[in-house]
């Protein structure tokens, strides 16, 4: 359900221009999601950030999915991409991956700041499991329509 104090916390979270900001199932409110610094010491950029998860030891920002239903309170990641629509079509965003909670982070925005929360987190090794990629549900069905159109190419190849 969408109260007034989800709206406030999302109204947070846009506003917030120097750390991301996520929902915390702990304290059932927000904390910062660190910023991921390459070796070097710069911000990894929001195209990166996908690819670079896989490689070290982070998950995208918890969305507020937890707060709107606290039955089903756990760590629900965030889908990062570039917004299709919207105020900020076209830019790197954080959003809710079921576009249920409202979740919206404005990256691009975050990472031009001066100052932002960030930390360097370790190399995930070479065993170690790699989370699987959060898809936001726009990309699902641009994808599966991708996937019916190339089943049907194979169909027809498959006939010659
Ligand atoms: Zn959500």
């Amino acid at each position: 359900m969408i109260t007034s104090q989800h709206q406030t916390l999302l109204q947070r979270i846009c506003d917030e221009r120097h750390e991301v900001l996520q929902y915390d199932i702990r304290t059932k409110g927000l904390c910062t999601w660190y910023w991921p610094l390459e070796e070097g010491g710069h911000r990894v950029t929001p195209s990166a950030l996908r690819e670079r998860r896989m490689t070290y030891k982070f998950t995208g920002p918890c969305c507020l999915c937890p707060n709107a239903t606290p039955d089903e309170g756990h760590y629900t990641e965030a889908a990062t991409l570039i917004a299709i629509e919207g105020p900020c079509s076209g830019e790197y965003v954080a959003m809710c991956a079921k576009g249920s909670c409202g979740y919206l982070v404005y990256l691009e925005r975050i990472f031009a700041a001066f100052f932002v929360k960030s930390k360097q987190y370790d190399r995930r090794e070479p065993g170690d499991l790699r989370p699987a990629t959060v898809f936001h549900f726009s990309e699902v069905e641009l994808d599966n329509a991708f996937r019916r159109r190339q089943s049907g190419t194979e169909h027809s190849d498959s006939t010659n």
